[in-house]
């Protein structure tokens, strides 16, 4: 029987490793940490319940990744609807709701930008399009003759139709004389795309838009739950699971990876490796066996968005009466979104007592950072400095935040700040880069194939990127390539 070896217990890694136990292959998991899910993970901390960075969940819907998933395995998902998905709070005060019901969100956008509603037209035929595509297999960028084939058996008459818009960006779509409309689709994309509307490819950025349209989820007692019924799924058809094991090393020989190490001493023989880690990471488990292009490509790119983290577990009775669940708040459209400026708010359910003590609720408050400056002064040998920092973005968030929730800092009991530093640590992602890389073209999309034939990457670092969806996506189209190889 195959052995495969699959490295991390992430959404990508999990959901790889049960399609290949499902199609008769010996599977181990090796996850470095005492949990699964990574950035999609929940930590226990103080009664609390917190998640680590996603909060919320699409693609549950008929056709959609999570749902195929649990179709090919026969496994139900712990989630419960949620709309409105989220609420935007513009720098002006005015909100904007995300609904999934399609007719309130359009009555919503209407009312809020009127001179909008010809690029959401255009917006959703797009995404229906991308969103057609890839409920089939569709493995872009094509790697292998027979990933070409079919890549052309998923094409449909109507998907011609996206062609014209290959090269374009949403902001080539989008009307620019409302700073506010620019801020409002800039914070949405810089969410779901990592990158902003002049920057965000067309296609990309209409389905990314989409996510509440779609329908989005919430996971009772933490989104790691979805990660928790992978592993069990994994176990109870014979598949292993290990906690505790860090990989240190892939072994290759003769051009194939053959072993892995880990920090344990566990050694294990491997006729596959799937490794649910970034390029970086990659680069660092191979050491001199990395292929030349891996090692090219991680000392050229730049490095990717970090994110900054406050996990509060918070006093019901000192918050605002009829709250959502999840916001999203713009303090001031003439800076950079990103560094505080933009926050997105999560909240666990009134009366989730899995997620918090009876009377308070936990939430997850992030935003996006660049990691450098974190690192230049973590590594400097004043500590106090990165401390200040850290202090400065604290209160830079619940300032933000205050915006959306008034009484936010006086309800906050416990108060967990998570910097770049933090991510490294707890989810192994070298530097802190969270979230996958900016989708600004599909001709840069990375594949995961890493030059080693029998060793493949899974997760955010390859097409379509990031969301629990998106690396599901990706699982599906890495078990596909495996089994056909
Ligand atoms: C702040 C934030 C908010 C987000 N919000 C959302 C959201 O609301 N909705 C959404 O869908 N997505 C969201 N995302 C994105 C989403 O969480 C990720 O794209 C997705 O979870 C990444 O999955 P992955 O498969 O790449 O694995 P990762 O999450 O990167 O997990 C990899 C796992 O591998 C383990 N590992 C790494 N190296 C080793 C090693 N050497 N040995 C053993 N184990 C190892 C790690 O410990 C980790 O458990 C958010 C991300 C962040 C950071």
């Amino acid at each position: 029987m195959s052995h495969t070896v699959v490295i991390g217990a992430g959404i990508g890694g999990l959901t790889t490793a049960a399609l290949l136990l499902k199609a008769g292959h010996e599977v181990t998991v090796l996850e470095a940490h005492v949990y699964p899910g990574g950035s999609a993970g929940t930590f226990y901390h103080k009664g609390f319940r917190f998640d680590v960075g996603a909060t919320l969940a699409g693609g549950f819907s008929p056709g959609g990744p999570h749902a195929r998933l649990a179709d090919l395995l026969g496994l139900t998902w712990p989630v419960t609807p949620v709309d409105p998905a989220w609420v935007v709070y513009l720098p002006d005060g005015r909100t904007v709701t995300q609904w999934s019901d399609p007719g309130r969100w359009q009555a919503e956008r209407q009312l809020a930008f009127p001179q909008a509603e010809s690029f959401w037209r255009q917006q959703e035929k797009l995404a229906d399009i991308a969103w057609d595509v890839s409920s089939r297999p569709f493995p872009w960028p094509p790697q292998s003759p027979q990933e070409l084939l079919t890549l052309a058996r998923a094409l449909r008459p109507r998907t011609l139709r996206a062609i014209p818009h290959l090269f374009h960006t949403i902001g080539d779509l989008a009307p620019s004389k409302d700073p506010l409309f620019t801020a409002f689709l800039d914070a949405q994309l810089l969410i779901s795309a990592q990158t902003i509307s002049r920057q965000a490819n067309a296609l990309y950025g209409s389905a990314a838009l989409d996510l509440p349209r779609r329908g989005v989820n919430h996971v009772p007692g933490g989104i790691g739950a979805l990660a928790t019924t992978l592993v069990t799924w994994i176990r109870q058809q014979g598949g292993t699971v290990h906690f505790r094991q860090k990989v240190e090393q892939i072994t290759v020989e003769k051009g194939r990876a053959t072993a892995v190490t880990t920090n344990k001493g566990l050694h294990l023989q491997a006729d596959q490796v799937i490794a649910n880690v970034t390029p970086w990471a990659l680069r660092g488990l191979l050491n001199t066996a990395a292929p030349r292009p891996l090692v090219k490509e991680v000392q050229q790119r730049p490095p990717t968005w970090g994110a900054f983290t406050l996990y509060l577990g918070l006093d019901e009775a000192q918050l605002p009466p009829g709250l959502a669940d999840h916001y999203q708040v713009i303090a001031d459209h003439t800076r950079p979104l990103g560094e505080g400026n933009s926050v997105f708010i999560s909240l666990s359910g009134v009366g989730d007592t899995q997620r918090a003590p009876a009377g308070m609720r936990a939430a997850t408050l992030s935003t996006h950072t660049a990691v450098t400056p974190w690192w230049t002064l973590r590594q400097a040998s004043n500590p106090a400095a990165y401390c200040e920092r850290r202090e400065q973005y604290t209160n830079r968030l619940l300032t933000t935040a205050e915006r959306a929730i008034p009484g936010l800092r006086r309800a906050t009991r416990l108060c967990l700040p998570g910097t770049p530093v933090t991510f490294e640590f707890y989810t192994r992602r070298p530097s802190g880069m969270v979230g996958g890389f900016p989708q600004t073209s599909l001709f840069n999309a990375r594949g995961p194939r890493t030059g080693i034939p029998n060793l493949w990457q899974v997760g955010d670092s390859i097409f379509p990127g990031q969301s629990t969806a998106g690396v599901t996506l990706g699982g599906l189209r890495v078990a596909t390539a495996v089994l056909q190889s």
